[in-house]
């Protein structure tokens, strides 16, 4: 169906975490926003990071020291803002000689584009001292450590003991990404009812002054805005070819990771991450990622982020290296329960090592011209943990450009569920028994909820009661009651929302046959699907998850 064009301040095309950040601060400033995304919300390269909002302790080696001073305080911010979504995560840093090392990361600092090999213990000793020095704006862990060898095989007996000792200290982990992505754009909405999100938005075309988006269900969605945001990631340049404007923004880097079952690993790891040197001089990492080990990741020069996946040399390349670092444990392909692939959205770069391009942001502008009435700002690079300031520069620059002003800072906005977060045990005893006299839900069970949906999970708890509680097969802190929940209000269009954004459930390979199917039944209740669209979803996210993630239902 036609539909009149909607006139909005600001058209953002790409729902990935940067599109998102700047949805919510615009917002928040009483603008008129429109959002679209041409998959899922979150679905690019913001559902393939490490999982780390973390200060990128190795971007000091290439002198990246405002990207690591903003990055720091970005991750502090989130850790109170998101409480219900970041954490600390300990690291420890194996440390395989005392000095070499020192001459490479020079000549890196200088501009030289060759990777740098072999931190020894003085370099990591400067770097994590510099690290606390910009971490310090609004600390919230401690300071980092050294370890002699003694103790760092004590604390991870499989470590290998080539090393001669080890640093530690603290970085952050976003337990659902993909879950904070939609959580911004929720709250955009909730600020300013008149924008609206759309996933699964096709752009049809742009006439200069009206872009055109198809919607699923044959619905159709025009827009005129004053201004367009391409916020695509990957896919910038073809956003902007799309939209009659070519350019050349985006040099991407593709990056892989596997989680492993490996329960004697993650009694090693004992809740910390790390974070170690590959044979190749590359920084690799494992942790414990909602009770899987996962392993990340690679830097491999590619460009089409629609068919990127983890492949075989990849998997080799994580065993090898995890071989290498703890040869007391053993490592296989039978323990690969998931795997995931992202492009990184890097600006297009000439540095011989893909890890040595530059994790920065900009924001490059094209004027309005004769063929355009609106300007196209790109969002191109940055990481998943400086959104929030990312999004600030940019709605500083929309708003002096519209002629407002801003209303709201972001910087101490909670997050979705972060809002009224139980920030000590005490306030956390009082909102369980409050909440769980309010549902008659057990107290464990609100203890869950909480943990996976902050303070959502009231709503989460009162759809629950009187329901039925039964749980998800195989997977049991998962019930029926909730996977309806989340068709109902959480803008899911495809049985993939559910189990690969709305839930952990596919990364972590805790995903059957039998839950599959019970959780499209559902689904299908709850959004009206006949027989055979069930069948086409079921069809469609088993062959999505075989083949791009190695999930196997049995
Ligand atoms: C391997 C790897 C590890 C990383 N690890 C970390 C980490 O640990 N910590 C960290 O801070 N950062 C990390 N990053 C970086 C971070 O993930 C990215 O910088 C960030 O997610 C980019 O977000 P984005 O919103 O710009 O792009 P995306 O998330 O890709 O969003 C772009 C969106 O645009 C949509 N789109 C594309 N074309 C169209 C169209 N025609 N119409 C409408 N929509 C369209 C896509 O569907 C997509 O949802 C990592 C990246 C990679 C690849």
């Amino acid at each position: 169906m036609t539909q009149t064009p909607s006139n909005v301040d600001v058209l953002i095309i790409g729902a990935g975490i940067n599109g998102a950040g700047l949805f919510r601060d615009l917002c928040e400033q009483g603008l008129t926003v429109a959002i679209v995304d041409k998959a899922d919300f979150g679905s690019g390269t913001s559902a393939a990071p490490s999982r780390l909002i973390h200060g990128g302790i190795k971007y000091l080696e290439t002198g990246e020291f405002g990207l690591v001073a903003q990055s720091t305080l970005e991750r502090n911010l989130l850790l109170r803002n998101a409480p219900h979504a970041v954490r600390p995560l300990p690291t420890v840093i194996p440390i395989f000689s005392w000095l070499t090392g020192i001459g490479a990361a020079l000549r890196t600092l200088f501009g030289s584009t060759t990777a740098p090999r072999g931190r020894g213990a003085l370099l990591i000793k400067i770097g994590l001292a510099l690290y606390d020095f910009y971490g310090a704006r609004r600390r919230v862990m401690p300071r980092h450590a050294l370890w002699s060898k003694a103790r760092a095989l004590t604390e991870i007996p499989p470590l290998t003991p080539r090393i001669v000792a080890a640093g530690t200290y603290y970085d952050a982990t976003v337990r659902h990404p993909e879950r904070l992505v939609l959580e911004l754009l929720q709250d955009g909405i909730r600020a300013n009812p008149d924008s609206g999100a759309f996933n699964y938005a096709q752009l049809r075309e742009s006439d200069g002054t009206v872009v055109r988006f198809a919607l699923p269900a044959s619905a159709e969605r025009s827009f005129r805005p004053r201004v367009v945001v391409n916020a695509a990631g990957p896919w910038i340049d073809h956003v902007n070819a799309a939209l009659g404007a070519s350019t050349k923004l985006i040099g991407g880097t593709k990056g892989s990771h596997i989680l492993l079952d490996h329960p004697d690993l993650l009694r090693a790891l004992n809740g910390r991450m790390i974070y170690f040197e590959a044979n190749d001089g590359r920084i690799c990492l494992v942790f414990d990622y909602l009770g899987r080990a996962l392993v990340g990741s690679t830097d491999i020069r590619a460009a089409d982020p629609e068919t990127v996946r983890c492949e075989d040399d990849e998997i080799d390349y994580f065993l090898a290296s995890l071989r290498d670092l703890l040869p007391g444990l053993s490592f296989g392909r039978e323990q690969i329960v998931y795997a995931y692939s992202g492009i990184r959205p890097l600006p297009a770069s000439d540095a011989t090592a893909p890890g040595l391009i530059s994790r920065d942001h900009s924001a490059p502008v094209m004027e309005a011209d004769d063929s355009r009435t609106w300007p196209i700002v790109s969002l191109v690079g940055g990481k998943w943990t400086t959104f929030r300031g990312f999004a600030e520069e940019v709605a500083d620059g929309l708003l002096a450009r519209l002629g407002r002003s801003r209303r709201v800072s972001t910087q101490g906005l909670a997050i979705g569920g972060g809002r009224d977060f139980p920030a000590d045990t005490a306030a956390r005893e009082n909102w369980l028994s409050a909440v769980t006299a309010e549902t008659g839900a057990s107290s464990a069970r609100a203890e869950i909820l909480l943990g996976r949906y902050g303070t959502t999970a009231r709503a989460v708890l009162a759809h629950e009661a009187g329901r039925q509680a039964e749980p998800l097969a195989d997977a049991p802190d998962y019930t029926l009651a909730e996977i309806d929940w989340l068709a109902r209000n959480e803008r899911v269009v495809h049985l993939a929302d559910i189990v690969m954004r709305r839930t952990a459930l596919a990364i972590t390979g805790r995903l059957s046959r039998r839950a599959l199917e019970q959780i499209a039944d559902i689904v299908a209740a709850a959004l009206g699907w006949d027989a055979g669209r069930r069948e086409k979803e079921l069809e469609a996210t088993s062959k999505e998850l075989a083949q791009r993630h190695r999930l196997r239902l049995d």
